[in-house]
């Protein structure tokens, strides 16, 4: 038996972009549904990203869901770059009229937002399988799915397409209307979960002969560290001990101790660029990571995910209140303004970060050629404090 739902916007994903999304439409008075193949626990334990753009962080406070992150979320006006042994401050907060960001971890932001849609009757389904879209170029697009052994079928005006990049709605759209931007780097990040006080107050991001290494942190007591590796690494061959040694050798600075601790959790992550164009087809949106990929040192794939959902929330609020269609129409081509320019920037930041197994010495002098500019120019340093705080919205 096929059981019937109706809604305005169908929810594929209950990821950032996700729940995000549900949560503005509801505030907008826009009903929706969410729909996702995971459980919720699996959902509020998987450890992604931590850095909250000021722009993300200030819409969750908006958003009502901001509470718990003001509390235990901390606070950062800069980060460090370090290379040649030494430690620069890029100042956020001088550089850019007070704006920093926040260091609160993706899993909680979710767990927030899951909280504030149960409260509010939001209607999110976990654990779905078998997930499909029917008739995106008509006007009631379908989204089907089973549950429980049973089958569903949600009738909808519009469908979001929040399903991250393995998701079902980017494929969904044919594919000769699809244009694929991409770079896959030929490096990997073997990430650490650990427990041990952050050694810095903030980010330190380090260029090293051996390779990038990452310090960055989820609370005061847990630690998270990046080390570049091979894409294809093997974290069976790294014990804890080796992990730890790799580290102090590429985070060695003067007068500086890099505090260890018990390792909670490791895994090794690829490295891409990725964009498909146009980010909608008929009514159906993708927002998030089912459009676009960043390389993680910009700390940017979130802050991205959530400000796709803001345009999109907009666009779908005209539509409601007026019946005019200009912003969805739009929706695809002001998105990719700012997704281009966060790309460009997350591939600035991993180019000057990271060895290339195929560069050479001159690569290598102009490498720290660009940490020395950026760290001595007060120009150069407000363009990378700019991108990294969140640029504006348009
Ligand atoms: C392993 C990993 C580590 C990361 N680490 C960092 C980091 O350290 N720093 C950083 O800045 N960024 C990091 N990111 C990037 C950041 O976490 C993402 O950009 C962000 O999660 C994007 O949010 P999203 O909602 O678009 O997608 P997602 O968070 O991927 O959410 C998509 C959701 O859709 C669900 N879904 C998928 N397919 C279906 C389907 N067929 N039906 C129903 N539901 C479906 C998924 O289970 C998921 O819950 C990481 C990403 C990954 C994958």
């Amino acid at each position: 038996m096929l059981n019937s739902l109706r809604t305005q916007v169908g929810i594929i994903g209950a990821g950032p972009a996700g729940l995000v999304l549900s949560h503005l439409l509801y505030l907008h008075g826009i009903d929706s549904v969410v729909v996702e193949n995971r459980s919720r626990q699996y959902v509020e334990e998987r450890v992604r990203a931590g850095v909250l753009e000021q722009g993300t962080a200030d819409l969750l406070v908006e958003m009502g869901v901001g509470e718990r992150m003001k509390r235990e979320g901390l606070l950062h006006s800069g980060i460090e770059l370090r290379f040649g042994g030494r430690g620069h401050r890029i100042d956020f907060q001088d550089l850019t009229g007070g704006k920093g960001i926040t260091i609160y971890a993706q899993h909680e932001v979710l767990k927030d937002l899951n909280n504030a849609r149960a409260a509010t009757g939001g209607q999110v389904y976990f654990e779905v399988e078998d997930v499909s879209v029917h008739d995106i170029d008509r006007p009631r697009p379908k989204v089907r799915y089973r549950k429980d052994g049973n089958s569903h079928e949600l009738d909808c005006d519009f469908i979001a397409g929040c399903d991250g990049f393995h998701g079902i709605c980017r494929p969904s759209i044919p594919s000769a209307v699809l244009t694929e931007y991409e770079r896959v780097y030929p490096f990997g990040w073997l990430g650490i979960l650990a427990e041990a006080p952050p050694s810095s107050h903030e980010l330190i991001y380090t260029y090293h002969d051996r390779g990038f290494a990452l310090l960055s942190m989820r609370t005061p007591r847990i630690s998270r560290l990046y080390l570049q590796c091979k894409p294809d690494e093997d974290i069976a061959q790294w014990s804890d001990q080796k992990i730890w040694q790799e580290l102090q050798l590429r985070l060695a600075a003067d007068g500086w101790k890099l505090t260890e601790g018990l390792v909670l959790q490791k895994g090794v992550t690829g490295m891409r660029s990725f964009v498909v164009e146009p980010m909608q087809y008929g009514r159906l949106f993708l927002a998030g990571d089912s459009a676009h990929i960043v390389p993680p040192t910009g700390a940017k794939g979130l802050n991205l995910a959530v400000a796709d959902v803001q345009i999109l929330a907009r666009s779908l609020k005209r539509f409601y209140d007026t019946g005019r269609r200009d912003l969805l129409d739009s929706y695809s081509e002001v998105c990719l303004r700012r997704v281009w320019k966060v790309q460009r920037f997350s591939w600035w930041m991993t180019s000057m970060l990271h060895r290339f197994p195929d560069e050479n010495s001159f690569d290598q002098r102009r490498q720290l050629a660009e940490l020395d500019y950026v760290t001595g120019s007060r120009a150069a340093a407000t363009t990378l404090a700019e991108n990294y705080v969140g640029l504006p919205m348009e």
